[in-house]
């Protein structure tokens, strides 16, 4: 599933191929995704330019004439910018955009779990779905005074916390058992007893985000970034996807976890189990 490195790799690189540029014609092959593709989205669309391409947690925003666009890729949504698309089109693509100068951008997604919707223009944060997010783990608004309160009464395992996007977005399953391993914390120990280590918790989501960001993401499955290529950052997990294998710190076996239904990596080791 991207997540947030992935769909900043995607917006960065949709942004120089497309931001400035008119759309010249939208081609549907379906009738929806996740949800049914807005009603006059390609009358909406055709002859405005996409002015930018933004990201607010996952979702990725473009404004466009009167209204934003809001994509989410899903489980495994991309959008890449090519030629020739509507000719050479593969199974699983289903939306194209014709922009002008001959180049086209594809939405390709094979679960399409995916998802398209318009807003007016610049009142895209009022979306439900958006309209509830927690700070952005990059940004000042990240303050640890703002950590801090968050956790002081969370008895909830700080995995879960972590991933939390009504508090902070972006950290999904990859990340948070990445942060986890180089924060040296059990993924068990409930969120309050972490309270005075939230500014080394910082330091470590935001360094494996930065360091996941500079390596173009990381590529499980289905990830492709604009250009079609694939990150590389899963060559740097010391946890993540190593169940069985030796630790790279210490040499135990890494195990894995469940929470909520997700698995997490850890190793017992480095990360001591919480005094209970
Ligand atoms: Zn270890």
């Amino acid at each position: 599933m991207p997540e947030l490195p992935e769909v900043q790799t995607l917006c960065t690189g949709l942004r120089s191929a497309i931001a400035g540029k008119r759309v010249e014609r939208v081609v549907l092959f379906r009738e929806n995704l996740r949800y049914p593709f807005p009603e006059h989205l390609a009358a909406s669309l055709e002859g405005t330019i996409i002015e930018d391409v933004q990201r607010r947690a996952k979702y990725i925003l473009m404004p466009c004439g009167s209204h934003h666009i809001i994509a989410h890729l899903g489980m495994s949504g991309s959008f890449t910018v090519g030629h020739n698309a509507l000719a050479n089109r593969h199974k699983h693509d289903h939306m194209i955009w014709q922009m002008e100068g001959g180049m086209d951008v594809v939405y390709h997604d094979p679960r399409r779990f995916g998802f398209i919707l318009l807003t007016d223009r610049d009142q895209w944060h009022t979306h439900p779905m958006i309209a509830s997010l927690g700070v952005e783990p990059l940004e000042d608004e990240c303050s640890i005074a703002y950590m801090q309160q968050h956790m002081r009464h969370s008895t909830r395992p700080i995995k879960i916390w972590l991933m939390d996007a009504r508090i902070i977005v972006g950290i999904g399953n990859i990340y948070a058992s990445e942060t986890l391993f180089r924060a040296r914390i059990h993924p068990n120990t409930p969120a309050y007893a972490c309270i005075d280590k939230a500014e080394m918790l910082r330091a470590c989501f935001r360094s494996v985000l930065h360091e996941a960001l500079a390596s173009g993401g990381s590529t499980l499955r289905n990830y492709k970034n604009a250009l079609g290529t694939t990150g590389y950052f899963q060559h740097k997990f010391q946890v993540y996807g190593r169940e069985g294998q030796a630790c790279f710190t210490c040499n135990d076996t890494i195990q894995n976890i469940t929470h909520a239904g997700r698995s997490t990596f850890f190793c017992p080791s480095c990360q001591a189990e919480p005094a209970s």
